[in-house]
């Protein structure tokens, strides 16, 4: 059993931090909104008055915040309150140029620290089964397995500071091509007079099957739990397949790699995000018709 700080409890870090609870840990929390604060401790979770106040003491602090200036900042704070030794995890999704810079703040400080982002959404964190991809050393990554377990369905290791932040956009890239793409086929079927539920059986059983198809199939019909059957709720939302789709494009441009799919998916996400940032990913196929 660890004491476990769990800094920012939203939708993602909310059920995050239940889970913890839940796998034995004594997990202490805070949140700058007072009322996941309250659900927190309704799931068990103990309150802190500040993040800073949460860190004295404990063995980890996981930080599950909107984006990498958060991140940042609340490293800047906390930081002075830590204790050399401690394992510092940062789940949030931000840039692997951020996520290298807190690593470095980090270890500067005589602390362990990871970058672990997740994929999974909310569904994952509340079932405890997220896909964990993980940046940093392998005796941070040892003390941190049984932290991570009741929280994770899989562990990924994936190398030096910042790499699981670049696991993390490359899938990401890779999901909004697929996606674009399988809206397109649909679109291109529905002209040519063949049936959805004709091209899914299909496509599910030949070269072009992927998740989002097999999963998150964007018209109704072939897959019950899909959220084109549900008016594209959620899911993945459209604004957060944006977020992510910068910080690839940030990466690409700092590293000169060329992604002319990627780069056109992004553009796309950009536009029907401005709208429709609430809706599932999938109602991009509603552009392509
Ligand atoms: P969220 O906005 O619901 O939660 C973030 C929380 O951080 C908020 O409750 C906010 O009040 C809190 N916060 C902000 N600044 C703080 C501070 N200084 N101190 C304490 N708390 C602070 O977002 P979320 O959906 O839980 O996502 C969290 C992270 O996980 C993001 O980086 C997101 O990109 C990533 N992510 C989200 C999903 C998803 O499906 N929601 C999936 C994978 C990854």
């Amino acid at each position: 059993m660890s004491t476990i700080a769990f800094l920012g409890l939203g939708n993602m870090g909310g059920p995050m931090a239940a889970n913890l609870v839940k796998g034995g840990h004594d997990v202490v929390g805070f949140d700058l909104v007072p009322e996941l604060l309250a659900t927190a401790v309704a799931n068990g979770v103990r309150a802190a008055e500040s993040a800073e106040a949460a860190v004295s003491g404990v063995d980890a602090v996981i930080t599950m915040l909107p984006s990498g200036a958060a991140v940042k900042s609340v490293y800047a704070a906390i930081l002075p309150h830590a204790t050399p030794g401690q394992l510092f995890i940062d789940s949030s999704t931000i840039s692997v140029e951020d996520a290298r810079a807190v690593h470095q703040q980090a270890v500067d400080a005589g602390l362990m620290q990871l970058d672990a982002p997740v994929s999974g959404g909310v569904k994952g964190a509340t079932a405890g089964t997220l896909a964990f991809m993980v940046g940093g050393d392998s005796t941070a990554l040892a003390a941190a397995q049984p932290i991570l377990k009741p929280m994770a369905g899989k562990v990924v290791a994936c190398g030096g500071p910042g790499n699981g932040q670049a696991a993390k956009l490359c899938n990401n890239m890779i999901l909004a091509v697929q996606q674009i793409a399988v809206g397109e086929a649909f679109a291109l079927a529905e002209k040519l007079g063949l049936e959805d539920q004709a091209l899914y059986d299909v496509v599910t059983g030949a070269t072009g099957n992927c998740w989002a198809l097999q999963v998150n199939c964007p018209v109704p019909g072939p897959v019950e739990t899909s959220p084109a059957n549900n008016e594209f709720r959620p899911g993945f939302a459209t604004a957060l397949m944006n977020k992510d789709l910068h910080l690839a494009m940030d990466a690409i441009g700092a590293t000169g790699a060329t992604a002319p799919l990627g780069s056109h998916a992004a553009s796309l996400y950009d536009a029907f995000a401005a709208e429709n940032g609430g809706l599932d990913f999938s109602a991009i196929i509603d552009t392509l018709r």
